[in-house]
């Protein structure tokens, strides 16, 4: 063997003709819980199978468990990504909920001294989004904000990037502040927003009541962000069902790596959140076909820019796995018009930025550079040439010589912190959860 390090190492990878690239950061989580994932263990190997090495959590889950479960990532004590706690305003303390701007400045103040890395806006009253931000960023921390529609009307994507809001997490916001005819969308006059096929069936409606892509409008929209430096959140996977709901529902991977209970909240219910596929009709689906057209164009034109991009999956819902879910993301990038190396970008480099910037902290992880922490994935085949060999399942080929057909890539190994993880093992780990669920439920058959 030619150079080695000089010094002696726990562990040696023969990483000889694979590939290595930055560890996955993904820029939108949360870890579930029950009834549909009991264990975060579930949660973070599917994570670490598919090199994802940190995460923002929008939020992981509560407060006090983020801080506990982030700390106890950072000294490596459990197998999981590195961990960023973003919550939303009033979260984790004990003095009533923030609705009005002194509570917003208070929470800040609080949020700060107690583990917050950044806020989750949604919804938000513009009076307290606007001290959340300014507040926030003047104590370091990072800002999302998931635009809900029931508060788009008052604060859209512009509004919310004028008032210094770093990421726009989704779509919400970005179509409103577009809109051609309106200044609210229009909706149907028995709309309900509390019942989800016609919160996600409609919001697909608003595809055609743009400013269509390229015109002044558009253009002048996506230049107004760069200037303020907004970041786009996508996470198009945690709305793919909505075009193509067997697809998602017949996803490769359910059988050994979805929870039984998992896809138990995926099905079609009146209560658990994204099981919205009631009376889901061809139409939805090509509504959202259309959209997400308009989307890809809104997301590659801003690219084309300089614009920052980020890879986030928002999995735990709609038949969106923990993973799974962030490869497919990737997926979405290319078919919207993204290199694979601008993939690579945009789920590594880019979101690592928007991560250390508030903080104004040197980068610490998110590329390959010597003096940084060793956070990469080693995988056996080439993900330029198919992004599917991240996928804990691989990718399927043909083999011409033996007439075969073989799973190829996965990720072999994810390292975090220079510690080495056999992705396969913990794949395997993840399969004996899903198998021993399976057959607890046999050994106690429900009604
Ligand atoms: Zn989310």
């Amino acid at each position: 063997m030619p150079k080695r390090p000089p010094q002696a190492a726990d562990f040696e990878v023969d990483a000889t003709g694979m590939y290595v690239m930055p560890g996955i950061v993904d820029d939108h989580v949360h870890i579930g819980g029950p009834p549909k994932n009991p264990d975060a263990e579930y949660v973070y190997k599917l994570w670490m199978a598919h090199g994802v090495t940190t995460v923002r959590g929008v939020p992981l889950t509560s407060h006090a468990m983020s801080v506990s479960e982030r700390d106890r990532s950072a000294r490596n004590e459990i197998v999981a990504p590195r961990m960023f706690n973003y919550q939303t305003a009033g979260s984790g303390w004990d003095q009533g909920p923030v609705d009005r701007p002194e509570q917003a400045r208070a929470w800040v103040q609080w949020a700060v001294k107690n583990g917050v890395d950044g806020i989750k806006l949604f919804a938000t009253r513009p009076d307290i989004a606007k001290e959340l931000i300014t507040t926030g960023r003047a104590f370091g921390l990072g800002t999302m904000a998931h635009l809900g529609q029931t508060g788009v009307a008052q604060l859209n994507a512009i509004q919310a990037a004028r008032m210094g809001l770093q990421t726009v997490t989704h779509f919400y916001g970005h179509f409103e502040a577009l809109m051609r005819d309106y200044v609210v969308q229009p909706w149907p006059a028995d709309m309900n927003y509390d019942d989800e096929q016609w919160r996600f069936g409609q919001v697909a409606r608003l595809w055609d009541k743009i400013h269509p892509p390229g015109s002044p409008e558009w253009t002048a929209y996506l230049q107004e962000h760069l200037k303020l430096g907004t970041v786009f959140n996508p996470t198009m996977t945690a709305y793919a069902a909505g075009r193509d709901v067997m697809a998602l529902r017949s996803r490769d991977w359910h059988a050994r790596y979805s929870l039984p209970s998992l896809i138990d909240f995926y099905t079609p219910s009146l209560l658990n959140h994204g099981a919205y596929f009631h009376d889901w009709a061809t139409e939805d689906e090509v509504a959202w076909r259309n959209f997400f057209q308009v989307w890809f164009r809104l997301l590659n034109d801003y690219k084309r820019m300089g614009g920052r991009v980020t890879v986030g999956s928002d999995a735990g819902f709609i038949y969106n796995t923990y993973g799974f879910g962030t490869i497919h993301e990737m997926e979405l990038l290319q078919e919207a018009g993204f290199h694979p190396l601008e993939i690579i970008q945009a789920a590594t480099m880019n979101p690592a930025l928007s991560l250390h910037e508030p903080k104004a902290r040197p980068l610490e992880f998110g590329v390959v550079r010597q003096g940084l922490l060793a956070d990469l994935l080693i995988v056996g085949e080439n993900p330029l040439a198919n992004l599917k060999v991240l996928y804990g399942t691989g990718a399927t080929r043909l083999n011409t010589k033996t007439g075969q057909v073989e799973q190829v890539g996965g990720v072999r190994y994810t390292i975090k912190d220079g510690i080495v993880y056999d992705a396969r093992k913990l794949l395997a780990d993840v399969a004996a959860m899903v198998e021993r669920q399976k057959q607890e439920r046999a050994k106690a058959p429900r009604r």
